[in-house]
Formats: structure tokens, sequence, C-alpha cells
């Protein structure tokens, strides 16, 4: 599971005493640039690796190896995305680097964010709401463009002319026609057929669900344990009438870039920090020769036990919300070590998980009685792959195995670099001045807000996704496309819950009540109104996260409307929210809390659509109009992404002696590099 961060996440102004993060960074560099450009509704920022000197030797080279090979699999994400987003990067690219004529005009501006666009998104359809977004330029200016670019190097299929070529890509890209939605959720159409996701090939929903079914029934029948996650690194096609399976593998698909992965793993097991840590890299490299998930899961069985190891990365086909059924994962990577300082606050809080286990107000059948190895760290980030580049996640809880967190417990992390980056870049952009209800909420938010959110992001990462248990007989499957947004609305509740709790202030996380109130403020802020600044005018909510905070926000906003727990009002024709009593607001928070618990452990796929489908899902359209007038008056981009930094080796007689870190500020140079020196798969073909 990731936690991504809002905009409303990136208020704060002033720097808490208690962040110590904050003040180690700012020391080095202040002069850093983190805001790099802005276009279409994407900012793009850099990020520091403070602490990265004070690495020994072979820790750098570790993350340089586990580096290159979070590259390596960017490819995989753009085929997995759309099946024709790699021809269609590789033709913008080529225009974009060849094309002979006027580089300065408007019309080829447009062309360019297109293209940025393309890059940001991992394809055609937007990364966030899954929608395809179209150039703003005309189809015969397209035409122009490929006319004045040498024809040799645009991906045409073997025996394609290059008019053939152009007719075939030109309504791929324009049509609102074809391919619309990545991912469609809608409920009450096939959500496969609908769905222009590379996981599925002529398939429907019920075919994919029978095929599944039947591979779990045949390994009961082997005496196999059905605990295996099916189907989570593979592409069904229908080939003759028949569903076929093909597998993400060394000689299977993708075979050209996990080959290079294992390549850079290999090397990574070669400076590994200690013996458990190189076993685990070479279960990982085992599996993707094998693709076998049992091999999956005995890797993922060592890497959350692995708490020791100073360097550290996630790599593999992990998250599954770019599938609509929830089965099939994008490959994703992340490398990064160990922040102390920070790590002291995380751990606090998983030192007393079981004490949040026993005390939370979900029904004690739910619970676990023995809470084990929920273990928690700060990191810092040092490079960002698959489909956490560019757009980030800061927090990470895994592995996503239901048995495996039950019986190994999970690691969760919160990324401590890439808040702070992401705070620095949004400094006084006005978003909080624009939507808090008056100047205490404001002033709250300008001194506890760091400190807050990310004490969010450890509640729900460290205890909220670990939390709870599955009725025996319930697999973990049954919410199917309600599945993520309830299972995140589950960790945000239990962080939501107990950062109101006295504990906190009694295990000196903080000492005012202040820092939950700001989180409370800016929490219904964000799910009532200002994450409406997403969501294109005339569209219902989608993404897992968002349908989550909605859900919460507008439930608690309902539920409490009898005692003005929320109150909405409008001053000067603008709309705001309000809390008017946090105790109640947190008490509706445990009662959500427990009912989504109970809809989770027992497997209530009705109970739980309902609730998703009531709250999460439909918009306010003359609010919304309101939120997106008065945030475009503000200028800012919604949504934000990270140029990577660069570990660059020195060599002497074939042996690395040192790397040192760069961190360039060109956005489209790192794609077009990435695309060159990292791309290792075909277009289609
Ligand atoms: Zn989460």
């Amino acid at each position: 599971m990731k936690k991504h961060i809002l905009i409303i996440f990136c208020l704060s102004l002033m720097i808490t005493s208690c962040n110590s993060t904050q003040e180690k960074q700012t020391t080095p560099d202040n002069d850093f640039k983190f805001l790099v450009e802005q276009f279409a509704d994407l900012r793009i920022m850099r990020y520091q690796v403070p602490g990265f000197e004070s690495l020994s030797l072979k820790q750098k080279e570790l993350i340089y190896y586990l580096s290159e090979a979070a590259l390596a699999g960017r490819d995989i994400l753009f085929d997995q995305n759309y099946k024709y987003n790699l021809t269609i990067r590789r033709t913008l690219e080529n225009i974009y680097e060849n094309y002979d004529g006027d580089r300065n005009s408007p019309e080829f501006e447009k062309f360019m964010v297109y293209l940025k666009r393309v890059w940001f998104s991992n394809g055609i359809h937007h990364h966030y709401s899954k929608d395809k977004f179209y150039p703003e330029i005309s189809e015969s200016y397209f035409r122009t463009l490929i006319a004045a670019t040498p024809p040799d190097n645009f991906p045409v299929k073997t025996g394609q002319s290059l008019e053939e070529f152009t007719e075939e890509i030109i309504p791929i890209i324009f049509s609102h026609d074809i391919a619309p939605k990545a991912v469609s959720q809608s409920a009450g159409e096939d959500l496969l057929l609908n769905s222009a996701c590379n996981f599925y090939e002529g398939v429907t929903e019920a075919e994919a669900e029978a095929f599944y079914k039947a591979q779990k029934a045949m390994d009961i029948k082997t005496g196999g344990d059905t605990l295996v996650s099916y189907g989570l690194n593979s592409k069904l096609i229908k080939r003759n009438g028949k569903v076929t399976e093909e597998v993400y593998k060394v000689g299977g698909l993708y075979s050209a870039a996990i080959e290079k992965i294992v390549y850079w793993l290999e090397k990574a097991a070669g400076v590994a920090e200690n013996d458990l840590q190189q076993r685990t890299i070479n279960s990982l490299i085992d599996y993707y020769k094998t693709g076998d998930l049992k091999t999956w899961d005995k890797y993922n069985v060592l890497w959350v036990g692995d708490m020791q190891s100073e360097v550290d990365f996630v790599n593999g086909f992990i998250e599954v919300y770019g599938d609509p059924l929830g089965i099939k994962a994008t490959w994703e990577s992340v490398v990064n070590f160990k922040d102390q300082a920070s790590t002291k606050r995380a751990t606090i809080i998983s030192e007393n998980a079981q004490w949040f286990e026993d005390n939370s107000p979900v029904d004690s059948k739910f619970k676990k009685s023995k809470v084990k190895g929920v273990s928690a760290k700060v990191i810092t980030a040092a490079q960002l792959g698959g489909d956490c580049y560019p757009s980030t996640p800061i927090g990470i809880n895994l592995p996503n195995a239901d048995w495996i967190r039950k019986e190994h417990g999970s690691k969760s992390v919160t990324i401590e670099n890439i808040t702070y980056a992401y705070d620095q870049a949004s400094m006084g952009n006005g978003m909080l001045e624009e939507f808090a209800a008056d100047e205490q909420e404001i002033a709250l938010a300008r001194q506890y807000g760091s400190l807050a959110s990310n004490l969010h992001t450890d509640l729900h990462e460290c205890l909220g996704h670990g939390s709870g248990q599955l009725l025996p007989g319930t697999r973990g499957d049954e919410l199917k496309n309600y599945g993520s947004p309830l299972e995140e609305a589950r960790a945000d509740l239990f962080a939501l819950y107990y950062i109101g709790d006295p504990k906190m202030i009694e295990l000196g996380l903080f000492d005012k009540e202040e820092v939950a109130m700001a989180e409370y403020n800016s929490y219904i802020r964000n799910g009532l109104m200002t994450q409406l600044t997403r969501i294109e005018p005339g569209k219902n909510i989608e993404q897992a996260h968002m349908r989550n905070r909605q859900l919460i926000a507008s439930w608690a906003y309902e539920q409490g409307k009898a005692d003005n727990v929320i109150e909405k009002f409008t001053r000067d024709g603008k709309s705001f929210v309000k809390i008017n009593d946090y105790k109640a607001l947190r008490q509706l928070f445990g009662k959500l809390l427990a009912e989504i618990q109970r809809i989770k452990s027992e497997g209530d796929y009705e109970a739980g659509r309902n609730l998703v489908e009531k709250y999460g899902v439909k918009v306010n359209p003359d609010l919304h109009k309101e939120v997106l007038a008065r945030f475009e008056k503000l200028n800012i981009a919604p949504y934000g992404g990270f140029i990577n930094p660069v570990f660059v080796p020195e060599t002497e007689n074939g042996k690395i002696t040192s790397i040192k870190v760069e961190y360039p500020d060109d956005y489209a140079g790192q794609m077009l590099n990435y695309s060159k020196n990292h791309s290792f798969l075909p277009s289609i073909n």
C-alpha cells in the first residue's frame, strides 16, 4: 500500500522545532531549487538525498546498483498502462529530437506539454484519474510534425509504411472513443472491456474471475494453500477462445527489461550489507527468473524480516491500483536508506502497536490478539522507479499479501525527504489562506501542519494497514474494486482516531492537542473541498485514496450534522468547512473505523459498496465548480512529481572508488536519457 501526498499536506510554512529532518536539511543547501517547472496540472520538483555522503562506499555502491535496477523497469510500466504507450512515447520523442520545423511556435510548445505529460503519466492516461488526456494541438498540425521529421526512427511495425503508421497512431492519440479510460470503475459495466490497461486482452471480467477461481481450486486439490496472490505478475490473453496466462519473467513477458533488472540486482547482491539482505536480493532474482509467486512470497518474508540493513529497496510487481479487478500489479521501485533521527518517532509508535490494537474501537473479534512485527522507519529516498516515478508516494507499507502481514508483519516507511521537498516547493502558494475557515486554522496549520501530517503518515502506515484481522473463511479479496478505497479508509481512520488520543502526548510524540486539531482541520477541509481541485469538471471520483477521503469526511459530516460537529458556511460568497467539536469528530472516526473493519473482516461486499458509492464517489457540482474557480486563481498545479538524483561512480582500474550524487534540474533531459539508456522493451509490432 502506498500513501500519496496531497496538496493539503504541503501547506506548512513554518518549521516546527520537533521536526529533526527539517532542521537537518535546511543547513546543507539553502539555495536548493525544489520547484523546477510547471505545466498542465503538474509541477516538477527535485528532492535532496541528505546523509548520502556519510554512508560507506559499499553502501553507496549498493544504492547505485539498486538505482540502476530501479530504472531498468520503466518501459514495463508504460506497456502495462496501455499497449500503445511505448509506441506513442517513441513517436513523440522522435519528433521532439528531430523535427525540422519551427520549434519556437506556440503549437510546438503545446506539443511539448503533451510529451511531458506522457512522460509524467508513463503513458497517455492521467497518472491519477486514469482518464485519457489529449494534446492541445490539431491532428493536422500533428501530421505536419511527422512530415517534417526524418522518417527513420519512427516505431513503425514490420511491413508498415509511415503513412499507415500515421493513420494508425493518430486516432489512438486524438480520438475520444478509443481507450478513454485506463482503469474503469463504473459499476454495471464490464470493468475489463472498458479499461485500456494492458493486463487483459479480449478477456471479460467473468472470464478473468473464473480463471483465477479455477487456479485456486486446482491449488487446493494439489495440496496448496491458496494464499498465493494469483495473477499478480501476468497478463491474461484470450487466444482461439481460450484464456491463457503470460507471466512476467526472464524468458517470459517483459523478459528484456527483467533481465536488466536481474543484472543489476546480482551486482547489488554482491555488495549487500549482510547475509540476510544478500539472501533477500537473491530470492528476488529467483522470482524474476521463474515468475513463481511462491518464491515472491518467500522473498517478501525475507524482506520484511530485514530491519537491520540501513540501505533498503522496493522492487517488483506490487501495487494493484492499475487493475480494475485489483489482481495484477504494476512494476515499481524505490531505493532508500534509513533516516536515523526521524526513525525514533516512528519506533515509539510501532513499539506500542499492541496497545493501539487493544484499545481501538473495533469489535474484539476483528482485532489481532498479537500484533507481530509492526516495524516502522523513516527513510530517505535515493531513487524512484516505475510506478513511483515521477509521481511518488510519501509512505509505503509492504508487503501487501494479507497472510504475510498476519504471520510475519509488515514494513512501514515514511519518506521524509520527499515530504520535505513537497513542503519546500509549496511554501506560500496561497492554498491554505484561500480555503481555511479562519485565522486560527491557518495559524494551527502553519505551526503544526508538517508534524501532524508526518504523524498521520506514521500511524496510517505503521499501524493502520497492519491492524485488524480477517475472520476465518474470509480471503481478503471479497470487496473487489471497493477493496482499495476501503483499505485506505481503514488506515486513515486508524490514524485519525489515534492522533486525537491522549496517548500521543503521553508517549511524548507531541505536547499539545493542537497538533491533532491541525490534522483534523486539514483532513476534513481536503476531503470535503480541496481535493476536488484534482477532479475535472463533470467527473466523479475514481481514485481509491480520493474516494476514501471523501467517504470519511462526508460520512462524518452527515453523522455529526444534528450536533453541528462539522459546519459548512459561506463568507463573501465562498464556501468553507469548520470543525466545531473535535472530540465528537474523533468518536465518529472511531465508529466508522469499527464498521469498515467489520466490512473487511467479514468480506461484506454489499455494505462496502454502499458506503463507497454513497459517500465516496459523487461530487457536488456547484461546490466543485466553485473550488476549481478559486483554485485556478492561485495558479498551482495540483499534482507533483520528482526528477531523480543521479549517482555518478568514479572508477580506478575498473573498481569503484567513490560515488557522487548530482541533482539535475532538466526534466525533459532526464526523461530522454531514460528512454535512451534505460529502455529495453520493443514497441508494438
Ligand atoms: Zn495506505
